[in-house]
């Protein structure tokens, strides 16, 4: 029996966000795609929700929106957030309407944004394999993928939104070049006494951030947090009760967001910091975790995932346009380069703010409250920053903007 052939202009490895998001894109402008999908992992439900969730800044939101691949109804709206200094009383906030905006941000669960961006794409035409690659041979006229079905892909370009442990990074031996925080990120659901009215908080301790985050339904009574804590600390709140641990959350939350009423299940993640040595290699391409790996401290991750999806659907709708090869150097390192400024300053910004926050010299906490005021009070700098923070500030392609 001969192996089945499947055929398209752009092959991506991965259904995730970025994947998904890169699907969309490609299949909103008319460019052949098929993903290839191992098999999405199951979610890990605290109080019914995915214990992993994503606050995605306006301008990503809007961008989802304008795809047709925002799942609205499932989303929590970020009106304001909150920013205090972990061991003395000082912060500062923001409030959408200081931007002119209806709202900073979104939080979603993944799985609902994940099955929004699959059946959106699927319903513009993009086809979805549930297998996994095998090999790779990237020729001078196409890339093939050999799958672990027997099936094979043929393609002008394909794509690793593989995350961040890229099989696709592998292959193409590029370096990961990045180190470990030496923290676990706890995260889980928690039902609030009072409604969260959409506002998002993040305390700042020595040992790491701690981050309550709004979600949508149950009256503005649930909430997710991620608690970011050094290993020692991490494995200490993972292994302790659940009484015990409400407890060292309501200490640690201290007297933001009123109280808490129910912790559920929790999870936890290892943090690390990395960057591929390469984003592209001839007939390949590598995008959001795959690419590049942040620390949840700004929920930055998927923010940069899905601009780097929308940057290269620009890039190869461009070059599809032109009738250039999709999987040719000139037309990846158009994507690139686009990308280049701003995952650096993400990237030096995170790790800047990681550091600043972890100090633990005499008086330097309150030097950091004190910073934190200033900052508040200092409002076309904070604007700036909003702005940034919101992503109306970054390189988001025009046409879906
Ligand atoms: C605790 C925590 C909190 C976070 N909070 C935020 C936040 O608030 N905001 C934010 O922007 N970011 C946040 N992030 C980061 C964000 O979750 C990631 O950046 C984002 O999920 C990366 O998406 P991705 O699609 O690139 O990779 P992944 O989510 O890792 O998806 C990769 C996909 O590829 C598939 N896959 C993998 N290998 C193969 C293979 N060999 N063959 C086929 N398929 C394969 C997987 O099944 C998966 O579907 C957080 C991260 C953590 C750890």
């Amino acid at each position: 029996m001969s192996e089945q052939l499947h055929t398209s202009e752009v092959v991506i490895i991965g259904g995730g966000i970025t994947g998904g998001t890169l699907a969309v894109a490609l299949a909103d402008a008319g460019v052949a795609v098929l993903v290839v999908e191992r098999a999405q992992p199951k979610p890990f439900l605290s109080l019914g929700r995915d214990c992993r969730v994503s606050t995605l800044c306006l301008g990503v939101v809007q961008a989802l929106e304008k795809l047709g691949a925002w799942p609205a109804e499932q989303a929590a709206s970020v009106r304001a957030m909150q920013i205090w200094e972990g061991e003395a009383a000082g912060g500062m906030e923001m409030h959408a309407a200081e931007l002119d905006a209806p709202a900073l941000g979104a939080v979603i669960e993944n799985r609902h944004l994940v099955a929004a961006l699959r059946a959106r794409a699927e319903a513009l035409g993009a086809r979805w394999l549930l297998d996994a690659p095998e090999a790779l041979e990237c020729g001078l006229d196409a890339a093939r993928l050999r799958l672990a079905s027997g099936a094979c892909v043929q393609a002008q370009l394909v794509v690793g939104a593989d995350g961040a442990r890229s099989w696709l990074r592998r292959q193409l031996d590029v370096a990961w070049l990045g180190r470990s925080y030496r923290q676990g990120g706890i995260t889980a659901t928690v039902r609030l006494a009072e409604p969260h009215r959409g506002i998002a908080y993040q305390r700042f301790f020595p040992t790491g951030p701690l981050a309550l985050l709004p979600l949508a339904g149950e009256e503005e009574r649930l909430a997710s947090i991620v608690w970011s804590a050094s290993d020692g600390l991490a494995e200490r709140l993972m292994r302790m009760d659940d009484a015990a641990f409400s407890q060292a959350l309501a200490e640690a939350l201290g007297p933001i967001a009123g109280g808490l009423v129910e912790v559920g299940a929790r999870a936890a993640f290892p943090l690390a910091r990395a960057v591929a040595a390469h984003w592209v290699r001839p007939r390949a391409a590598l995008i959001g975790d795959a690419a590049h790996l942040v620390h949840p401290l700004a929920g930055l991750g998927a923010n940069l995932g899905i601009r780097d999806a929308l940057a290269l659907a620009d890039e190869l709708s461009r070059a599809q346009a032109l009738g250039e090869d999709l999987g040719a150097m000139e037309v990846l390192a158009r994507y690139r380069d686009r990308r280049v400024a701003d995952i650096g300053l993400a990237l030096a910004g995170l790790e800047g703010l990681h550091q600043f926050f972890s100090l633990r010299w005499p008086g330097v906490s309150a030097l950091r409250a004190l910073g934190l005021s200033l900052f508040h009070n200092l409002v076309p700098v904070k604007v700036l920053a909003m702005r940034y923070a919101a992503g109306l500030a970054t390189d988001l392609p025009l046409i879906w903007r």
